[in-house]
């Protein structure tokens, strides 16, 4: 896999770490687990977007581009690492975030929010019925029209460029698996825009490697989410060959964790984030690693996984989210 054709802007610490959990694995009595550092890519408090903005904010360098502008819920890690890269690099920074109606005060001014306005990022909140790809649209346009040059990053940062970002963490993976000498069964990460998935899956069939990832939907069902992830892989593999796009049976998603819906809490949540805080110092979020962390915790009680199988649990980030939500937790 050759990924220098594209342009990249270094901005995450990276390799991340691979590192044991073993009072987590005693607990869960039947696997030897892992946990993969993306919560500590560094950059404004890090997470698994920056690894997609050094692909994308790569190409708007590139391009000249003076104003950056993506969209996401209003407590949205995408949007505060983007602000953060935004401000590294001295560009303008746009943000089209959605407010939840189900939300309360913390959520409006602290955790990601906080930081976006910190980065110096502007902030145009919508509500949860208009379409946020149109208002960045119109808004781009609008700097277009007055000579300025934006530079729109969807959702989540997936599309065929961000998500080599995960393809080339898929090498990373290998790469310290073969280090470490150990074989990992299978990679366990939440899933949203799926990009991140996507992303892994090819970069890991672009190398040959047949590791499976089990993504954990943090909203919608089992087939919407694994036929986004299998869009977003072979967005991926439409750049880095091969074109052929990635056989469907290896995107698998399990949608057991979603509750009431994105950002919803659940009881499985609140104790996988309790379990890994209390046996590990390790913080999860109440909106993705808490709900994929407890995916991992249903497939480990289901006697999935023998116990001299490792599982390599890739925590994505989004710990900020926790000071938004204090209730959910
Ligand atoms: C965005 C995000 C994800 C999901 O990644 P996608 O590429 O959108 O599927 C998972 N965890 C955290 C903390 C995130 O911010």
């Amino acid at each position: 896999m050759d990924l220098s054709p594209f342009p990249r802007i270094r901005l995450a610490r990276l390799p991340t770490p691979i590192e044991a959990l073993p009072r987590l694995s005693a607990r869960l009595g039947s696997l030897r687990l892992f946990v993969k550092r993306d919560d500590e890519t560094g950059l404004g408090l890090g997470g698994n977007k920056l690894r997609k903005l050094e692909f994308l904010l790569g190409e708007a360098q590139a391009l000249g581009a003076d104003t950056v502008l993506t969209v996401g819920a209003l407590q949205s890690n995408h949007a505060r690492q983007t602000a953060a890269a935004c401000a590294r690099l001295g560009l303008d920074c746009e943000l089209i975030l959605r407010r939840s109606t189900h939300a309360t005060p913390p959520y409006l001014a602290n955790g990601n929010a906080l930081l976006d306005r910190l980065f110096g990022a502007c902030l145009t909140i919508v509500d949860a019925a208009a379409s946020r790809e149109e208002a960045m649209t119109a808004r781009a346009d609008a700097l277009r029209a007055e000579g300025r040059r934006p530079y729109c990053i969807p959702v989540g940062g997936s599309n065929g460029l961000g998500n080599l970002g995960y393809a080339a963490c898929a090498e990373e993976i290998l790469a310290q698996s073969a280090l470490l000498g150990i074989d990992f069964a299978s990679v366990v990460v939440a899933t949203g825009s799926g990009g991140t998935q996507g992303g892994l899956l090819a970069g890991l069939y672009a190398s040959g490697a047949t590791l499976p990832v089990i993504g954990v939907a943090v909203e919608g069902t089992r087939a919407e989410q694994e036929a986004l992830v299998a869009q977003q892989a072979d967005l991926a593999l439409a750049r880095i060959g091969p074109g052929s796009g990635l056989p469907r049976a290896r995107v698998r998603v399990i949608d057991s964790q979603v509750g009431a819906g994105y950002a919803r809490p659940t009881p499985a949540m609140r104790e996988a984030v309790h379990l890994a805080a209390s046996l590990e110092g390790l913080v999860l979020d109440p909106v993705y690693t808490g709900k994929a962390f407890a995916g991992l915790i249903e497939l480990a009680r289901s006697g999935r996984f023998t116990p001299d199988q490792s599982m390599l649990f890739l925590h994505s980030g989004g710990s900020p989210g926790l000071f938004a939500y204090p209730e959910s937790v």
